[in-house]
């Protein structure tokens, strides 16, 4: 894939063997990277955009920040998310209906002000640790709560 250029058939299956090395789910070992880093936030908080709910894995309210660990199968990954080959009516409108709903998603969110990251399960954990942070960080968007800020996130990271 072209975020990866380095990406051999190599590297791919070390990626792949640290992937079943765990049997930690991607979305909780990244909650727990994060918490151990000195990150609060809130785990699937449901959000309520212009009467569409959007419940992101991970929420920082204050900083309007949602990320997303989406499931290689579940998401249609383009790396591993190959169709099932069996009942193919069923899998296809059914997996099609599931990335259209995360687009959705990700706009009623920008439309709101947030700050949309997605990553996919196979996404090595550090590097997902580094896109929530650069996220959360990003120069000329200060940490300015859009409300009442929750006390939680007033911690800053302890990096
Ligand atoms: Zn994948």
């Amino acid at each position: 894939m072209a975020d990866y250029p380095k990406a051999s058939s190599a590297g791919r299956s070390a990626n792949m063997r640290a992937i079943r090395r765990t049997d930690t789910k991607p979305e909780l070992a990244l909650r727990q990277a994060l918490h151990r880093m000195g990150y609060r936030f809130r785990k699937d908080h449901r959000l309520d955009l212009d009467g569409r709910r959007v419940r992101p894995d991970i929420a920082f309210t204050a900083r309007k920040v949602a990320v997303f660990v989406d499931g290689c199968f579940w998401h249609a990954c383009p790396d591993h998310g190959s169709r099932p080959s069996v009942n193919q009516g069923y899998w296809n409108p059914k997996l099609a209906r599931n990335v259209e709903r995360d687009r959705m998603a990700d706009s009623a969110l920008e439309l709101a002000g947030w700050r949309v990251v997605r990553l996919w399960e196979h996404v090595p954990l550090e590097d997902a640790v580094a896109a929530v942070i650069t996220a959360l960080g990003r120069p000329g968007q200060p940490a300015q709560p859009g409300g009442p800020a929750q006390p939680s996130e007033t911690r800053e990271p302890l990096l």
